[in-house]
């Protein structure tokens, strides 16, 4: 008998017995007689999902105890889900030491309190370790609440105490995480976002209109070309990349571009050198090159981009400032970065022809023309010929029916320009007709597993779930105002400019928020969320507790010691603070600041009055709930064991905290107690709310019956059901949704990220696995794979298509399924004038085209191309840390961090498997560098920046080449991230001691990427 692994799920019991066999090898027929007793008997298979990167690659675990009396769930086994459309039984080795994660010894049993002063944890009850922050928050809030401006305006805000959201906890701990912490009037928070991708949510959105990951890691097979440039997912995304291989073997090229010669390199078709913090100068040249040489989609760039429009008379740019640039503020005033509008001032201005000297198309190609090829490897140390055979690449994609793609990361996003790094490439791929089409996209390769939930859930400081923005006390002062600058008007005619629906999505919120009390007479309880006046980013929160400006840090989930840069500095900004809460599963560096760990921690801790609170937590195997992964896909997850000790859930222990709040205000009174007192909670045991009501929640359901405006006598939904999607939401508070993006993960038919069917719909979709925002579509801007007329631009790639009467095929159409081509409904369906821009108007602070501007401590000391503006005008950064930085002539190399396949970030290192597979620190350093220093493989070195050094072994490399750049020679040195104290690995130093505390112009995500460092030998091996 043959049967496939889902009949032989079927016909054993309950699915017990459905073990590896498939990742062995055994076909079923034959596994049916292999079942290994030994693992499986009296255990239970359960579904989860890999809490490192974002591939979310499928896990079965197996639990010891079938609920049996006495017996004690236990995961003892997991491995590979071979059903997952992705990772098909794969693992990389952090995912296959996942059992060493949930058993290590690093493990939080109990809650723990670190005295003030003292150099040791004691052991607390809950109900004292409650009681004791509760107390904490309130005296806070009440002494430093600002309920008022000077000039009025509620804003109802709490900055003293700041609060970091996790990165790997589910949405549903991400959704109450924003309840709470909204209600209390925190606005200094941050989740991991910002110190990784932060960047291409507003470079992606200011192009396209959502700052997602466009494609998915399965339809990178699909591509024709993949350049992978500011990333090395083969490292970072070992699973996912297979798909990369996948498309390799069916004949597409991979070029790699980056400063080392990397895992990603080693297979592929060619590699190329690049200076770290200069891919704009690459990437500029590119778009010159594509102009030059008429490599342009044209059909795809006259229809879908803004290449026509015209833009303001009074735009310009001049020795490298655009126009507007206020030198005292450092800042641009952007009002000259727009288009021209005709006398209805909505209607953006036009020239079909390209032949406006102020058209998007002029201004660009101008712009561009300085980035030559000859400039490109002078600037870059890129190889020119090397350079022009990516162009050729590139170029050989401007065709209906071939497609390339980009995979990239954190190479791009940790500079001061990270946003128009990203700008450069979405710009490229819209010149190329590359956007929308299956194994085309710009492929933001997310970091965390559930990072892109938690910015999708709004966990940000000006953030509200679903990308709507927190009010802001000068734009928004008035409900009113919210909704008439939250909501914008089409430019071009016939769009469908989506974003003119806020009012229904940020009502329906507000509903969620504050339930019965939120009533259209007090606008929704619209002055109970605080308003920000400036956005309070960790840069920014750590500038404010250098100058003893924050008492309170609630850490949930993050490592900001090890994450947050120039690590001395935090540590030291940390001891000012009167009380710090981490919840964690895992002991972490930041909740043991205060412990002098020799030279890697060298600190006064009697000194440190800092009282710290560890609370354990319980880790991805103990919870049910859902993480979505890089391709926006939201997969539940099952529980399989009670965590160790009395570890808690995270909504269980956020519920406690909030409970105890406002049981205080309700007893005592205090300063602005209705946000707390007014918050809707209606769950079940008000003490824990479970996965499933917050799920059902953040889909949104009807609270009035919903009439069907094409037939009054008929309900589109009915009083207390689950909504199917965001279309029927409202503005007149019939409806409530946590997150607008997430409606339609939980509707009346149940649980829809709990699907597993890994049915293949065509072009590797696989609709019925799982669920991805918006509207369980896969690919977004898919109407932009068919031509205007309505046909796919390569009948091989037939994702969508007008049938004549409606937008169907293997993918959920991203556009109104029922706009015919002849409408002129453009893809773009984000965007007001529904176009991609080529120019991003004024939604970026530093520019409407990308520009080459230094790093902050640049090898150069110049910049070639404005040597009067060598780094960027619009970066913000703090007096203290200005104070930091170093110059080349001190600090003469470029160090650049990364990490590695074996460990993610400073979790693993509690995890024996990957301790085992690396286990010290070291630092790479090229071979002519290491032979000027007398530098061998396995010495000591000391490498240093402005800001601290770290010591570690020294690998010498071929991989990391020696470059010319503008007449010198630039050494860079490679720095892994992944070593502290907490770990079962060798101790290490903290790489992030090194880097300068200055962020992306927009988004403030640190550059980690591209700083000054010395390196001197201090030992041999
Ligand atoms: S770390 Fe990423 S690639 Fe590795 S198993 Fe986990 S999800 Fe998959």
């Amino acid at each position: 008998m043959q049967v496939s692994r889902r009949q032989f799920l079927k016909v054993t019991a309950g699915g017990l017995a459905a073990s590896s066999m498939g990742v062995l090898g055994f076909l079923p027929s034959e596994a049916l007689a292999e079942v290994r007793q030994f693992r499986l008997a009296r255990a239970k298979e359960i579904r989860n999902t890999c809490p490192y990167c974002s591939v979310g690659c499928g896990l079965l675990m197996y639990s010891l105890g079938d609920g049996a009396k006495n017996a004690k769930a236990e995961i003892t086994h997991i491995e590979g889900d071979p059903d997952h459309p992705v990772s098909r039984g794969s693992l990389c080795p952090k995912g296959a030491g996942l059992l060493d994660f949930i058993h290590s010894p690093n493990r939080l049993k109990h809650p723990e309190v670190r005295e003030a002063g003292s150099n040791s944890w004691t052991r607390i009850s809950w109900h004292e370790a409650i009681a004791r922050i509760a107390r904490h928050i309130k005296d806070d809030r009440d002494a430093n609440f600002v309920t008022r401006t000077a000039d009025g305006v509620t804003v109802n805000r709490w900055l003293s105490t700041a609060m970091l959201t996790a990165s790997a906890s589910s949405n549903e701990t991400g959704i109450l995480t924003q309840k709470v912490m909204r209600s209390l009037g925190i606005v200094g928070t941050d989740a991991q976002a910002r110190v990784c991708h932060g960047p291409t949510v507003s470079a992606l959105a200011s192009t396209f209109g959502r700052g997602a990951m466009t494609n998915s890691w399965v339809d990178i097979s699909n591509a024709d070309f993949i350049l992978i440039m500011g990333g090395n997912p083969a490292e970072a995304h070992p699973v996912g990349f297979k798909w990369a291989v996948e498309a390799k073997k069916r004949g597409a090229r991979i070029v790699v571009v980056d400063p080392r010669y990397n895992r990603s390199a080693a297979v592929a078709d060619e590699y190329l050198p690049i200076r770290a913090g200069s891919d704009i100068v690459f990437l500029g040249g590119v778009i010159n090159w594509l102009v030059a040489n008429d490599k342009i989609q044209w059909e795809y760039v006259r229809a879908y981009t803004n290449a026509s429009y015209i833009v303001k008379e009074g735009f310009g740019f001049e020795d490298g400032l655009f126009s507007g640039y206020d030198a005292a503020k450092g800042q641009y005033d952007r009002s000259s970065w727009n288009y021209e509008f005709e006398a209805d001032g909505n209607t953006a201005k036009t020239d079909p022809t390209l032949q406006h000297p102020r058209c998007v198309w002029n201004l660009m190609k101008a712009h561009y023309a300085r980035y030559t090829p000859e400039l490109v490897e002078d600037l870059t140390g890129t190889p020119k010929d090397g350079f022009l055979r990516v162009c050729q690449h590139l170029g050989s994609t401007a065709v209906r029916d071939r497609v390339g793609t980009i995979l990239y990361a954190l190479g791009w996003t940790q500079h001061t320009v990270g946003a128009q790094n990203i700008r450069s490439m979405a710009m490229i791929q819209l010149l190329l007709g590359n956007i929308g089409m299956p194994g085309g996209g710009v492929n933001a390769l997310r970091g965390h597993s559930n990072i892109q939930g938690l910015s999708d859930l709004g966990l940000l400081s000006t953030n509200l779930p679903g990308y709507l923005t927190l009010p802001s006390e000068k734009a928004h002062p008035t409900f009113a105002d919210y909704i008439a600058k939250t909501a914008p008007k089409a430019q071009a005619p016939g769009q469908l400019n989506f974003w003119a629906n806020t009012p229904k999505f940020f009502v329906s919120l507000l509903k969620w928020f504050w339930g019965d009390k939120a009533t259209a007479e007090n606008n929704w309880g619209y002055d109970w969320l605080p308003k920000w006046d400036k956005m309070y980013d960790v840069l920014q929160v750590m500038d404010l507790m250098h100058n003893g400006k924050v008492n309170g840090f609630i850490v949930q989930g993050f490592n900001p010691l090890t994450s947050f840069p120039d690590a001395r500095k935090t540590a030291a900004d940390f001891a000012k603070l009167k009380y710090m809460v981490v919840i964690d599963p895992i002991a972490t560096e930041t909740a043991s600041f205060w412990q002098n760990h020799g030279e890697v921690n060298e600190v006064d801790t009697a000194s440190i009055k800092t009282e710290v609170f560890r609370l354990p937590s319980t880790c991805f195997a103990e919870e049910d709930g859902a993480i979505v992964n890089s391709s926006r896909w939201l997969q539940w997850h099952w529980k399989g064991a009670n965590p160790p000790g009395e570890a808690k859930t995270d909504q269980e222990i956020l519920a406690e905290l909030f409970m105890a709040v406002r049981t205080l205000y309700a007893k005592e009174g205090g300063t602005a107690p209705e946000p707390i007192l007014n918050l809707s909670w209606p769950y079940k045991n008000p003490l824990e709310p479970t996965p499933e009501e917050l799920a059902k929640e953040m889909n949104g359901r009807a609270l009035a019956d919903i009439p069907d405006p094409k037939d009054p006598a008929k309900f589109l939904a009915r009083k207390g059901e689950q909504l199917p999607n965001f279309a029927l939401l409202r503005d007149d508070g019939t409806t409530m949704s946590a997150c607008w993006i997430f409606a339609g993960c939980w509707t009346q038919a149940g649980n829809q990220m709990a699907r597993r069917d890994n049915t293949d719909a065509g072009l590797g979709n696989t609709p019925g696995w799982a669920w991805a925002w918006p509207a369980n579509r896969r690919i977004i801007y898919n109407r932009a794979s068919c031509d205007p007329s309505g046909k796919p631009w390569d009948p091989k790639r037939n994702l969508i298509a007008w049938n004549g009467t409606a937008w169907a095929g293997a993918d959920v159409p991203d556009f109104k399924v029922d706009s015919p081509p002849a409408d002129g409904m453009n893809p773009f369906i984000m965007n007001p004038e529904g176009v991609g821009r080529l120019f991003c108007t004024d939604k970026l602070v530093d520019g409407p085209f990308p520009e080459h501007y230094e790093p902050m401590e640049s090898p150069l000391g110049t910049n070639p191309l404005h040597p009067k503006v060598v780094s960027s005008p619009a970066v913000r950064i703090f007096k203290a840390d200005r104070e930091r930085l170093g110059t080349h002539d001190q600090f003469p190399y470029v160090g650049t961090t990364y990490r590695l396949t074996e460990h993610f970030q400073f979790w693993t290192k509690s995890v024996r498997l990957n301790a085992i597979a690396q286990p010290e620190q070291f630092v790479e350093i090229g071979e002519t560098l290491a032979a000027e220093k007398g530098i061998r493989a396995g010495d000591w070195v000391q490498v240093s920046s402005k800001r601290g050094h770290i010591k570690a072994k020294a690998v010498v490399t071929k991989r990391i080449k020696a470059l010319k750049v503008a007449g010198r020679t630039v050494h860079q040195i490679g720095i892994p991230l992944h070593w502290g104290w907490e770990t079962v690995a060798r101790k290490g130093f903290l790489s992030n001691t090194l880097p300068p505390a200055v962020g992306d112009c927009n988004t403030q995500t640190p550059e980690y990427k591209a700083f000054l460092v010395n390196v001197e030998k201090i030992g041999v091996a």
